[in-house]
């Protein structure tokens, strides 16, 4: 008998597939805007000073190898919930708020839909149309009731009425995911008058708030693209965020990320956590240590701090340039007003609002790679080739 003889494959992750068509394309002028890493202008996905710096030290200062404990480092965790909700925050003084260490932010997503699966049996999760897909996926893996609430209108741009009316229709209790900043795959944030009208629906609804905090600092700060999480943390008792450092910290492979539980008083917060690490311990037992080491080293010594956050500001920047030069370059095209939701959006992917068929035939005619949905990695483009791109994109729009 054999095992495995009934078992089918599944379809691979389409943007792996789509890595794998950009690097068999011969065409040495070919654009891969698909994949969700950061690139510099040179087309590569850096490691950051800092971090080189602070592993360095950790070669020479760490001692051992021994299980970091279920919540993981506990210095990283100190130094990231106040990256994350501001170093003076009364929650932490207060010991209402605190992290547990996780495997990237994925990790932590699938943690806290374990910890919503066990702990609050029979809660639905609410999901932005579109997301990030793996939210779906995930989601749907721990059993939780998945639903959809709209972000994006036809017309390609952010659907606030359409979201708030949505939100309050959602069943009394249940959790909802909202991006902190960077919307993926959109790159459409929620203003902050938005994110106080989704605050008001929260309370009222009486929904318990997720948010997935994956792009700080790559949207306009390290600071500003906290303010809606560190509003929820001080309007409501009770709060989840997932925090990943993959790419502010440029730590991607070494997965390092933390769930925060945000409680109503301190005991409640260690009977939280105690689930956490309770679930944890069947997910991956302890997290990994060493990105964690180095975002600890980093966010605990002034000077290295400062040079990360001058690399961070230097990725932002360079997003920021792509995006209005992109707009600039289709000015010509009389397309700028077009895409000016280009230059609106944040962080460094993009609905374009291409179809498609307009995104195959990028593909085709023009080696241009990006996701089926029309979402471009802004970040993969080199500044010199921007030119080539908006005439790719008129040729598209002129021509049928
Ligand atoms: N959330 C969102 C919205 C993301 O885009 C990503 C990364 N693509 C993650 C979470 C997870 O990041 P990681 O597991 O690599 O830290």
């Amino acid at each position: 008998m054999s095992h495995f003889a009934s078992i089918a494959g599944v379809p691979g992750d389409p943007i792996l597939g789509l890595m794998d068509a950009y690097r068999a394309d011969p065409n040495p002028a070919k654009l891969d805007l698909g994949v969700g890493v950061y690139k510099d202008a040179q087309g590569l996905t850096p490691i950051p000073w800092a971090v080189k710096l602070a592993e360095q030290r950790l070669v020479e200062d760490e001692t051992s190898k021994s299980y970091i404990g279920g919540h993981g480092d506990a210095l990283f965790c100190s130094h990231l919930s106040q990256l994350v909700l501001g170093a003076d925050n009364p929650l932490l003084h207060q010991q209402r708020a605190a992290a547990s260490q996780t495997p990237g932010g994925t990790g932590a997503l699938r943690l806290a839909a374990e910890f919503v699966a066990h702990c609050l049996p029979g809660r639905g999760i609410w999901l932005s149309d579109p997301t990030w897909p793996i939210h779906e996926s995930i989601f749907a893996a721990a059993g939780l009731r998945v639903g959809h609430y709209p972000y994006v209108g036809a017309d390609n741009r952010l659907d606030v009425e359409a979201m708030i009316a949505a939100l309050q229709q959602i069943p009394l209790g249940d959790v909802v995911l909202l991006h902190a900043c960077c919307h993926n795959p959109t790159g459409f944030d929620l203003a902050p008058r938005d994110w106080k009208r989704v605050l008001e629906v929260v309370k009222a609804r009486e929904l318990l708030p997720l948010i997935d905090f994956a792009y700080q600092g790559f949207g306009d700060g390290l600071e500003q693209d906290a303010w809606a999480v560190r509003l929820f943390a001080a309007e409501l008792p009770e709060l989840l965020i997932t925090s990943s450092c993959s790419k502010n910290f440029g730590l991607y492979r070494e997965r390092t990320g933390a769930l925060l539980a945000c409680a109503a008083n301190s005991q409640k917060l260690a009977d939280v956590r105690s689930q956490l690490a309770a679930l944890a311990r069947n997910l991956w037992s302890t997290p990994p240590a060493h990105g964690a080491a180095v975002v600890a080293t980093i966010l605990a010594d002034a000077e290295l701090r400062l040079r990360w956050s001058h690399e961070l500001d230097t990725m932002r920047q360079r997003i920021a340039s792509l995006r209005t030069g992109l707009v600039e370059a289709l000015r010509p095209y009389d397309l700028a007003e077009r895409f000016a939701h280009i230059g609106v959006q944040r962080g460094m992917f993009s609905y374009t609002g291409l179809s498609p068929q307009q995104v195959q035939r990028l593909r085709d005619e023009f080696s241009v790679y990006m996701v089926g949905s029309g979402r471009a990695n802004i970040a993969g483009v080199d500044a010199e080739r921007l030119d080539d791109l908006a005439l790719a994109f008129a040729q598209l729009c002129t021509r049928r």
